[in-house]
């Protein structure tokens, strides 16, 4: 099977020295499997995104010195194959309307007896109720049975529902995992405002593009468990994943968009060469 891995950051903001530590993890790797690489915009969410990050990505890697196979895949250019998606999952009764605001669902675990931490499972609304909302135009998200998903690949198979880890996961987990859907619950597969989402839009571009490698930061190894269901209830193949460490500054802090570190940008203004910085990051890389 041919070495396919990618880089698939979203918009949000111009890169940090995080993104450079993911990027380089993927690019190295596919280097030296003789493999590809492919820098993939997630850029669904049109509230987070904007057109001058993008461009700063491009800019950024370049100078970091990697390049990658055009044309670049933007998932803004693709949301019917997202719709498409789930349709079909529609057709199959997989999903449902879900009209509650976050703010709802939110008070809903509050008042719950024993207390949902991060899984969420409003369940369906009741089939008047649905109606009426429908009937009044209210907005609405699909979100993935849980339920119904496990009778559609069956017991047997959901209890073995397993995925391959190369790196490690928060815990130190690697080699075969078995996956726990429930972790991420009833998850949205198409928003309200950008008709689709990420889980399902990942997974659908991991299996269109041919992804033998998923190599990203261990933030994402949850979001593995529920992907790999997606991947299941379409007959996606499965990559084999390698989870990395997050880079880290000299006080040991993780670089994260919303704490402000300092951009790639800002440091290349600075004066630091891209040798410097390369240099840097593979002193920190261990998957
Ligand atoms: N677009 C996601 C992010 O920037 C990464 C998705 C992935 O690598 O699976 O966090």
């Amino acid at each position: 099977m041919p070495f396919v891995t990618r880089f698939a950051p979203s918009p949000t903001g111009r890169l940090h020295k995080g993104h450079a530590f993911s990027a380089l993890c993927a690019f190295d790797a596919a280097r030296e499997a003789g493999g590809r690489f492919i820098l993939r915009i997630e850029d669904i969410d049109p509230t987070r995104c904007r057109p001058q990050f993008e461009d700063g990505i491009y800019e950024d890697l370049r100078w970091l010195g990697l390049s990658w196979e055009e044309p670049v895949r933007r998932q803004s250019d693709h949301l019917a194959d997202y719709a498409a998606a789930v349709e079909t999952l529609r057709q199959r009764d997989l999903v449902y309307r879900c009209f509650r605001t976050r703010k709802e669902i939110l008070d809903g675990i509050g008042h719950a007896p024993h207390g949902i931490t991060d899984a969420v499972r409003p369940g369906p609304h009741p089939a008047d109720e649905e109606a009426e909302l429908l009937q009044g135009g209210k907005p609405f998200a699909w979100r993935l049975s849980l339920e119904r998903a496990r009778d559609a690949i069956g017991g047997a198979a959901w209890d073995t529902l397993s995925f391959f880890e190369e790196g490690h996961g928060p815990d130190g987990e690697t080699g075969r995992i078995r996956v726990r859907p429930e972790i991420a619950g009833d998850v949205v597969l198409a928003r309200k405002d950008a008709g689709a989402a990420y889980h399902l839009a990942c997974v659908h571009d991991d299996a269109l593009q041919g992804i033998s490698h998923v190599i990203r930061g261990v933030d994402l190894f949850e979001a593995t468990h529920i992907q790999r269901l997606i991947q299941t209830l379409f007959g996606w193949p499965e990559p084999v994943y390698r989870h990395h460490r997050l880079m880290t500054d000299a006080d040991g802090k993780r670089f994260a968009k919303r704490d402000g570190s300092v951009t790639l940008a800002a440091l290349r203004d600075g004066g630091l060469t891209a040798e410097a910085l390369r240099e840097d990051v593979r002193q920190q890389r261990a998957f």
